[in-house]
């Protein structure tokens, strides 16, 4: 049972987890009092308690995996979330990097392609009472409907920056977004107006591929 509730052993060891991204560079305060806060071992299997809070991936089934918290605090930091801002995240996976976004005020709007882990999530986050909206569908194709967003993430690895996502942003909008085929590099995209786009490099970074054919 304890690892399906927050007791003072998890919130110990996410205290831990704070203190290490802290130590490795991590310097916004909001994201880390989102990650101080939100439980990540409720995200994996309970099993792995002792996993949840140590800067790993992990496996959160159908192939797929929750990012480094290192990864989800820099993602974040990046996209400089203000409240209010409306968020397109690309890859729900587990909804942890949803969370996070969500601790810092923005509205988000998270699609992911594989059908059993947008219905799990989509019931998680419900559960622990966290309320993205949640689509099951295509990310390279992102939300027409909802378009234009402030900011958009992407927690996969895209061969490219999809055009249709450089649409979807405002002018004055930021993207975050790990591109690459062997290696990926994280990429900050910042419009400037319709057809300019300014491109700046954050390193090498690790991600599950941004697939292209649907799977459910
Ligand atoms: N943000 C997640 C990271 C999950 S890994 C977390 O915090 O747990 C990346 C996710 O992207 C996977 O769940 C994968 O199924 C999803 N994904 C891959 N290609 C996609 C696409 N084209 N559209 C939407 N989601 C995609």
């Amino acid at each position: 049972m304890e690892a399906r509730t927050d007791t003072y052993r998890t919130k110990g060891l996410r205290n831990g987890l704070v203190k290490e991204l802290a130590a490795k560079g991590i310097c916004s305060e909001g994201v880390l009092a989102a990650i101080a806060k939100i439980p990540r071992h409720l995200f994996i299997d309970s099993a792995f308690l002792e996993h949840a809070y140590q800067d790993k991936a992990f496996p959160i089934g159908e192939g797929q995996t929750i990012s480094h918290p290192y990864t989800v605090a820099f993602q974040s930091e990046l996209l400089d979330v203000k409240p209010a801002d409306k968020v397109l995240e690309i890859g729900t996976g587990s909804g942890y990097q949803t969370c996070v976004l969500l601790e810092l005020g923005a509205k988000v709007f998270t699609i992911e392609r594989q059908r059993k882990l947008y219905a799990k999530t989509s019931e998680l986050l419900k559960n622990l009472g966290y309320y993205p909206q949640c689509f099951l569908g295509d990310g390279y194709k992102g939300l027409p409907n909802f378009a234009p967003f402030d900011k958009i993430l992407i927690t996969c690895g895209a061969p490219f920056v999809p055009q249709e996502l450089k649409k979807q942003l405002k002018i004055g909008g930021v993207m975050i977004i790990p591109v690459g085929e062997e290696s990926l590099t994280m990429l900050k995209v910042s419009k400037i107006s319709d057809d300019q786009f300014e491109t700046k490099d954050y390193g090498e970074c690790h991600f599950v591929p941004m697939l292209k054919d649907r799977n459910f």
